[in-house]
Parts: C-alpha cells; structure tokens; sequence
C-alpha cells in the first residue's frame, strides 16, 4: 500500500508519502509561523493564500524525492477538515484534481482521525482499543480508540483547548507565535509550585476541561506584576498538567479495558506533559505510548497514514464531490459538552 497524504487545516502546509509497511519515503512541511507572527496568531485569509501558493510545489518535491508517480499511489488522502475552510479547500481541491487527472481513489481525512492514528504510524505494536488524550491547538478530549473509524469521546473541553490556553498564555507573557514551545521552553528555568493557579475542573463528577480560568488567573498573575515569567509559565503548565491527569485518570475508570494510554496532537509533543502521563501509565500498569515529535504537530505523514488504515480496514474512495468541513466531529454521536461547540 502507498498513500500519498496532503495536510493544509492551519498553517502547515505539508505533503508525504507512506507505506503500508509504515515507511515515510518522503514528506516536507512549510510552516507559516513567519506570515502569523506578527498578528500573534493564525490568520485565515494569509494562511489559505499561503497554502495555495505552496502546496503543489512540496507535493511535487515528495514525488521526486521519492521517485513515484502518482499513479503508483493506492490513494490521494487529504485532510477535509476541521480546520480553517479556505486552507482545507486548498488541500482537498488539489487532492480531487489530482485524483480526477491520474484516476486515482481519493480519500477525505477528518484531521484528527490523523492525529488519533498516529501513534500507530510509529509503534507498530499498538493495538485497539486505547485510551487517547487528543490534545491541539483546537481541540482538547479524551477517546476510547476501538478501531478505525471508530471512536468513543469521552470527554472535552467546555471553553478552550489546551494548546490554545498554551498559546494564550504565551501571548499574555509576550513569547509571541506560535507559543507552546516557547512557554516549555521559559517553564524550564521557572518554579511549578512558585504561582497559585487554579485546575478547573479537577475532580469534578463531569468529564469534561476547562482552561479558560486558568488562562485569566494567568492573566491576572502577570498583571501583578508579583511573579517572574519563567515561573508563571512553570506554573501555567503544571496547573495544565494537574487538569488532564485528574481527567484522564478519571476518564479511565469509565472507558473499560485499554492496551494503552496515548497521546497525540500538538500539545503532546511537550515534554512535562509526556512525562506525567507516562506516570500515570505506569502506575495503572499500562504501556504508555506518545508518537515522536515530529509526527505530534500537524503533519502529513498522519493524514497519509490514516489513509493506509481506511484501505486496510476496508473504507471505500470517497467521492470527488464531497465538501470541506469546518466542523467535523470524530464522535458525531457523543453528546455536546455544556457550553462547547463540539
Ligand atoms: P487541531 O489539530 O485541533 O485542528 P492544530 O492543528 O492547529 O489544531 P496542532 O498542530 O495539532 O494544532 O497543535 C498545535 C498546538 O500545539 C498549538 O496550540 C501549540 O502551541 C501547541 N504545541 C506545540 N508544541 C508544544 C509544546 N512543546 N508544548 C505545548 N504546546 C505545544
Ligand atoms: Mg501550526
Ligand atoms: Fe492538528
């Protein structure tokens, strides 16, 4: 199996090729960190004129690189959404047009089928069903991972998700765009214990996060004028890391057996985050498992490689029709959270 994935939902632009066997032959990815940087944050209109400009030359980059044609491709899988509309019709209008000029089968990825497959584009010993914390810029859950296609939400957030209070908080601190690397990278040099911030939520009977508290108590921290930065962002994210361990550990007693704890999306590739949950596993016994960095933030080698497992799980092309989706729930039967859109 060869899937050639293309990935255009924020402000990576990205391209690649992967094998059922789980070998990425190539991949390239275009940030746009540059363009946004200077609104402090990502904006629609620049971002979807950046992927157009972008997109065909990286997949042309990846095909010569690996030295294919599109015609040796199984599939043209593309993230459909959720994301921002303009950059997810670039990706998939691209997607249908090649698939249209080569006859190829195209596949619409819902971007965080991406991001919860993940995991298993590098462990090839991950089985369902698993536990998943789904932690990026957007989005903030917990998912029982039963099969492809598959997916059991268990809870979300009921204001923000955890990259976005990372980036707020980076903002409120003036680390600029994007911001959840530059908070892990202050928080290194700062106390955890020094700031009393809140963990909304934790212990709560309801399943669900919350980060909006805690980005304004950040707020007010600043404003305070009292506290280091290094230590407020400390602080910051071990309040962060508090929330999704009650949550998780929470999650876990009412999801049933899993083979495994894992963690995907942006947010996964920070480090304290990884090694708490990696606590947390082994304290319940179980393999905790967190892809490598790389394949954590947005990434077409993830799109290419939820392609691979809809055809080995027997998905059929999608057709060239079908629309973007800004909203596009992994779960559209769980029932919404008070307060959050999906
Ligand atoms: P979604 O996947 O929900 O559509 P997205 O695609 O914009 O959102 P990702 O690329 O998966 O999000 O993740 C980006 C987010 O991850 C940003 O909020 C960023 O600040 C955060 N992030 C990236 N690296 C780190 C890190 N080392 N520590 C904390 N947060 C991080
Ligand atoms: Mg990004
Ligand atoms: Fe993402």
């Amino acid at each position: 199996t060869l899937v050639l994935g293309i990935e255009s939902s924020c402000d990576e632009t990205a391209a690649a090729l992967v094998t059922g066997e789980r070998v990425i032959l190539a991949q390239a990815i275009a940030s746009q960190d540059e363009e946004h940087a200077p609104y402090g944050g990502v904006v629609p209109e620049i971002a979807a004129r950046a992927h157009a400009e972008r997109l065909a030359p990286l997949i042309e980059r990846v095909l010569g690189e690996a030295d294919i044609g599109l015609a040796e491709c199984d599939a043209i899988a593309a993230t459909a959404g959720p994301g921002l509309i303009g950059g997810v019709m670039v990706g998939l209008v691209t997607a249908k047009a090649l698939a249209m000029a080569t006859d190829t089968p195209l596949l619409a990825i819902n971007h965080l089928e991406g991001h919860a497959l993940s995991p298993r584009l590098a462990d090839p010993a991950l089985d369902f069903p698993y536990a998943l914390l789904l932690v990026s810029g957007g989005h903030c859950q917990i998912l029982r991972v039963e099969g492809v296609g598959r997916y059991q939400r268990l809870a979300t957030t009921i204001d923000d998700a955890l990259g976005e209070a990372f980036d707020k908080t980076a903002k409120i601190l003036g680390l600029g765009y994007p911001g959840g690397p530059a908070v892990e990278r202050l928080a290194m040099q700062g106390d955890p214990q020094a700031v009393p911030l809140p963990r909304p939520l934790k212990g709560s009977k309801e399943p669900h996060f919350s980060f909006a508290g805690l980005k304004s108590a950040v707020l007010r921290a600043k404003e305070s004028g009292e506290h280091a930065d290094a230590d407020i962002a400390a602080s910051f994210q071990q309040a962060a890391l508090d929330c999704i361990l009650d949550r998780t550990g929470r999650a876990l007693h009412e999801m049933g057996d899993v083979n495994a704890i894992v963690v995907a999306g942006g947010v996964a590739a920070n480090r304290t985050v990884r090694s708490g949950l990696e606590a947390l596993a082994s304290a319940r016994q179980l393999p905790f498992i967190a892809p490598p960095l790389a394949l954590c933030t947005d990434n077409a080698a993830m799109i290419a490689w939820a392609g691979v497992e809809r055809l080995k799980a027997g998905f059929s092309a999608d057709p060239l029709d079908l629309k973007a989706r800004p909203r596009w729930p992994l779960d559209p039967d769980a029932p919404p959270a008070r307060g959050a859109g999906i």
